[in-house]
């Protein structure tokens, strides 16, 4: 097996090195070995996540979404991230375009990150758009008597909502724009951990398909993609992409 294991990250190392213009796509978490995403839109945080709720029973709302939203907003940055970092400072990877909304790429602080949801670690006024952190949400809303953290400027009071995206909401369209132009300039498209089922982003992947770019995909669950694919290894991106940082981009701990 673990012959096996250096062989693909031999073989993806080298499918990087001969790239030009790589961009990575990563999807809800790096090393979800379940099916995340369709669970994450038919669950009770799904639902409970959505525009319609937010509208209809806010306190509702609040009381679940900021919890997760807190939970998201203090993972870690894992080993992959810093991976994923080291190679785009090394301009292997020229920019990751990411599902996930816990902004780990972003903090990890490799380059261009397109967070297409945006992410949860602030919310905003719905009136004046003053930006509030969660640790201040949680505050308003342990201090609001209906259970709606409101603006704290003066004469406003408006409901806050979360900056991201909800359920039911369109993506951020910078992020979509940017994110499309980026797979059709890439040569090589790299896909971690992300089962494609949820348009638009689960088009993605066609747009440097049909460009004649390569495609590559790492990730445990099959894809509409994986016939297509250059190169398909059905593992977790954390066993694969630390090792072919370390093969391409190795940090000074690793001279
Ligand atoms: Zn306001």
């Amino acid at each position: 097996m673990a012959d096996d294991l250096d062989d693909d990250i031999r073989r993806l190392a080298d499918l990087l090195g001969q790239a030009e213009r790589c961009v990575a796509m990563t999807g809800v978490r790096l090393g979800a070995t379940e099916d995340t995403e369709a669970k994450a839109a038919g669950s009770a945080w799904g639902e409970a996540a959505s525009l319609e709720v937010l509208l209809a029973e806010p306190a509702r709302f609040w009381d679940n979404w900021l919890p997760r939203a807190l939970e998201a907003s203090r993972r870690e940055v894992t080993p992959t991230h810093e991976a994923l970092a080291r190679l785009q400072q090394a301009g292997v990877i020229h920019a990751i375009i990411t599902q996930a909304v816990d902004h780990l790429h972003g903090r990890a602080g490799g380059g261009e990150v397109i967070e297409v949801h945006a992410n949860v670690l602030s919310c905003r006024c719905t009136r004046c758009d003053d930006v509030y952190a969660l640790s201040e949400v949680q505050g308003l809303l342990d201090a609001a008597a209906d259970g709606v953290p409101r603006c704290t400027r003066e004469g406003c009071n408006y409901p806050l909502r979360p900056t991201g995206t909800l359920w039911g909401e369109p993506l951020v369209e910078d992020a979509i724009i940017r994110a499309w132009d980026m797979a059709a300039w890439c040569d090589l498209f790299l896909i971690l951990d992300t089962q494609l089922r949820t348009d638009p982003m689960a088009m993605l992947p066609s747009v440097p398909l049909k460009r004649g770019a390569k495609v590559a995909i790492v990730g445990t669950t099959r894809t509409r993609y994986d016939r297509y694919a250059k190169l398909v290894i059905p593992r977790p991106a954390p066993e694969v992409i630390p090792g072919v940082a370390d093969l391409l981009a190795p940090g000074p701990a690793d001279q």
